[in-house]
């Protein structure tokens, strides 16, 4: 049985930046940030769940996929991006169904919990966004 599309709620991506990437990171925050409603996550300096290195998130709506994937592929500066669904099984979303811009980095398995939990929704956009994609 194929699932159904309507099982992802929202989506995540990851940007990644190591030592001297920060100022790439940045021009993707704020490029993303002028052209899409999505909401900006903590700018993490640290390893933080199962991400490997600092990071920021980008939650957004199933509707912005279209657009934004596609801009963070020709925009990513080099930087290690992780696209990843928001369904019920978290573990599942990252580890098999997600998809890498950028060179693919590891992943620690041990923090994404088992079994099934309400899928997280994209939330409300952080962005007011001003240029086109
Ligand atoms: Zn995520």
């Amino acid at each position: 049985m194929a699932r159904p599309v309507a099982e992802i709620a929202s989506y995540h991506a990851h940007v990644y930046f190591g030592p001297g990437q920060e100022e790439a990171a940045r021009r993707v925050r704020e490029g993303v940030a002028a052209r899409f409603a999505v909401r900006l996550g903590t700018w993490w300096t640290k390893a933080v769940g199962p991400h490997d290195g600092p990071m920021f998130q980008i939650a957004f709506a199933t509707e912005l996929f279209a657009t934004l994937v596609p801009w963070l592929m020709l925009n990513h500066e080099g930087l290690s991006i992780l696209v990843h669904p928001n369904t019920a099984n978290q573990r599942r979303d990252h580890l098999s169904d997600a998809l890498w811009i950028g060179p693919a980095l590891p992943l620690h398995e041990a923090a994404l919990p088992e079994g099934e939990d309400e899928p997280e929704g994209a939330g409300e956009p952080n962005t007011a966004p001003s240029l086109e994609p």
